[in-house]
Parts: C-alpha cells; sequence; structure tokens
C-alpha cells in the first residue's frame, strides 16, 4: 500500500483526480482479497465483452444485484466458502486482477486503506445517490449519522441546506421525487441550493 500524504477528497472532487488517485495503487491486493467492488449498470456491457459472454450471463455468474439509497448496484462476486468475506471473483493468487483492463471505476478509484471511506464516500454520493429522489436523501442522511467520517460536501446540511426542505424531506412529509419537484419549483426564490440538491 503506498505511503504517500493522504489526499483530501470532497464530493466535487473531479473523476479524473479520483482515478488519478487510484493510479496509486500498487497491486498488493490486499482490497481483493478481502472484498470486491461495485458495478454500475453501463459498465456492464464492456466486462461482458471483455469476457465475451452475454451481459445476462454475466450478471447471473458474477454479480450480486444490490439496492443502496433506494437505486439499483450490482457487486462483484466473492468466493466465500463460509466465511464472512473472501476474494472477488476475478482476483487470482499472483496474477491479480482478471479484468484489469476493463475493471470497474470503483475499482479504479479505491481502496487503498488509507483513502477507502472516503474513495467509497465520494462514489456513493457521486455514483449512486439522486439527488432529487427524498427516499434516497433519507438513507444518505442514516449512513451519515452513523459516519465519523463525512468528506466535504456530504453532510446532510450541505446536500439540502434549507432548513425547511431538509425537515419536509427527513420527516416524510415529502415522500416522492414528484413532491419534491413541485415544491422546489414553487419555492424557487426561497433559500434551496438547487446546485446541490438538483444536479443529479
Ligand atoms: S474486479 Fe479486479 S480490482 Fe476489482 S475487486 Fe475484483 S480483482 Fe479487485
Ligand atoms: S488499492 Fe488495494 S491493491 Fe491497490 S495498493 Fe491499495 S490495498 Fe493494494
Amino acid at each position: 500500500m503506498s505511503a504517500s500524504v493522504r489526499p483530501i477528497i470532497s464530493t466535487s472532487t473531479p473523476k479524473s483526480v479520483m482515478l488519478e488517485l487510484g493510479a496509486r495503487c500498487e497491486r498488493c491486493g490486499h482490497c481483493c482479497k478481502y472484498g470486491s467492488g461495485y458495478v454500475l449498470e453501463e459498465e456492464i456491457p464492456a466486462i461482458a465483452g471483455f469476457l465475451k459472454i452475454e451481459p445476462q450471463r454475466f450478471k447471473g455468474e458474477y454479480l450480486t444485484e444490490l439496492n443502496e439509497l433506494n437505486t439499483r448496484v450490482w457487486k462483484l462476486n466473492q468466493i466465500k466458502n463460509g466465511r464472512p468475506f473472501g476474494p472477488c471473483i476475478f482476483y487470482k493468487e499472483g496474477a491479480g486482477c482478471l479484468i484489469h483492463e476493463v475493471k470497474p471505476l470503483y475499482c479504479r478509484i479505491a481502496s487503498c486503506s488509507d483513502r477507502e471511506g472516503d474513495a467509497l464516500q465520494w462514489f456513493r454520493f457521486n455514483m449512486l445517490l439522486d439527488r432529487e429522489d427524498p427516499e434516497a436523501l433519507r438513507q444518505w442522511n442514516q449512513i451519515m449519522l452513523h459516519t465519523q467520517k463525512k468528506i466535504v460536501g456530504a453532510s446532510i446540511e450541505e446536500i439540502i441546506p434549507d432548513p425547511e426542505l431538509r425537515f419536509k424531506i427527513l420527516s416524510y412529509e415529502i415522500m416522492t421525487k414528484e413532491e419534491l419537484k413541485n415544491y422546489v419549483n414553487k419555492n424557487q426564490n426561497k433559500t434551496i441550493n438547487e446546485d446541490k440538491i438538483l444536479r443529479g
């Protein structure tokens, strides 16, 4: 693992910078031996193509479907053999990542131990969190309540600066995307930071 200075990651750190940080990976394989990466729906065709199989077969044999932040995402299967964790299905001792050329974004930006939490937060915020979805925002708030270190921009107060709107969302007064859209449209002159909440 790299002993370089810990980088400061915020929610608005550009993807290009995250990729540069990820490129510092020294390929020790530690994170792949004890975990695996997320795969976004749009990444599936390229990896399936690399493996020369149909996307449906790739999903069935190599991925587990998850619902996180009220959205669908995939995770690479792990070979657990009855244990709570195990290596990624594409990790091979001595050879490393068998899909290195097409590995998903998560694996390219994560996950050295000195910044794994930050990279995971950045990934969830930028790739999974739909800021137009009140349920996703409520679930994000729950994660943040139990997260000791939040990256800059990740707290619910930063995402929804307007206290009234924040209360309405977190108390389920605003339940659906439609209700949120209507509220924002009606209250455009109030202190709603559209840049944050609607930049999806
Ligand atoms: S896809 Fe490759 S880099 Fe990602 S967890 Fe699996 S072995 Fe590691
Ligand atoms: S990101 Fe994973 S494989 Fe790369 S140096 Fe860190 S622990 Fe090792």
